[in-house]
């Protein structure tokens, strides 16, 4: 074998599943396991669902059609925002997507009527890391459109700091992201089964006691393949 080579050890990915799954889950988090640092690499994906993790996320649609093809048995969430011209093979093989704009929600909702099926969406907020997501003040709007459009189910919301500028998750904005789900559900008198709050950068918050609010599903990558 030529070198240099990565060795992967799965029993020890196995545990860092586990183990995350399962201490998150005492806090009411769910986890997605994101598989794009290892380009969605189906032994991986397979040892994390076989850990308990409930969804697969990948930023790449090309890795989420191989992990289809392998007969990923969890359901497969898009985490970036579709581009315009994958918009076909992300409603075809992504149960969810990540969104933030209202041309792409309505590409969206035109593709899965044609396919003649529903996806689901969760709208990113941006919350001080300057990254990606709709402003605070917009989202009532984008909101109600997505819940207009034919054949698109509103999963919840998203956050996802810690990326770009610096701003990593704290009390404050883990606490308006909670804020900003319960008031859509009272605006639209609808439940979101997702509060996302964010990636590995949100476990030092938890770690150091913060109260997850509403927040109940993180999408994990480095934390999972790291420890
Ligand atoms: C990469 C990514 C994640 C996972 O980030 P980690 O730091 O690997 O946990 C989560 N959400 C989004 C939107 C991402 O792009």
């Amino acid at each position: 074998m030529s070198a240099p080579r990565l060795e992967i050890h799965l029993e020890r990915l196995q545990h860092n599943a586990r183990t995350l799954v399962e201490r998150l889950g005492q806090q009411g988090i769910t986890v997605t396991g994101v598989s794009k640092a290892t380009l969605g690499d189906a032994d991986i994906v397979r040892t994390w669902v076989g850990a308990g993790i409930g969804s697969i996320g990948e930023s790449r649609i090309e890795s989420i059609e191989a992990l289809a093809a392998t007969g990923v048995s969890v359901p497969m969430l898009l985490i970036r925002a579709p581009m315009l011209s994958q918009v076909e093979r992300v409603v075809a093989h992504a149960a969810i997507s990540c969104n933030s704009e209202p041309l792409v929600l309505e590409a969206l909702a035109r593709t899965a009527e044609r396919q003649g099926v529903r996806h689901g969406v969760v709208l990113m907020v941006e919350l001080g890391d300057l990254r990606e997501g709709i402003l605070a003040a917009d989202l009532e709007a984008v909101a109600q459109l997505t819940l207009a459009l034919p054949n698109l189910e509103l999963m919840g919301i998203g956050a996802n700091l810690g990326c770009q500028h610096g701003v990593a998750p704290d009390a404050r904005n883990m606490d308006e992201l909670s804020c900003l789900a319960t008031a859509l559900e009272r605006r639209f008198s609808v439940h979101l089964p997702w509060c996302s709050g964010g990636n590995s950068a949100n476990l030092p918050w938890l770690a150091a006691g913060g109260d997850p609010g509403r927040v109940n599903h993180l999408r994990l990558g480095e934390a999972l393949l790291l420890g």
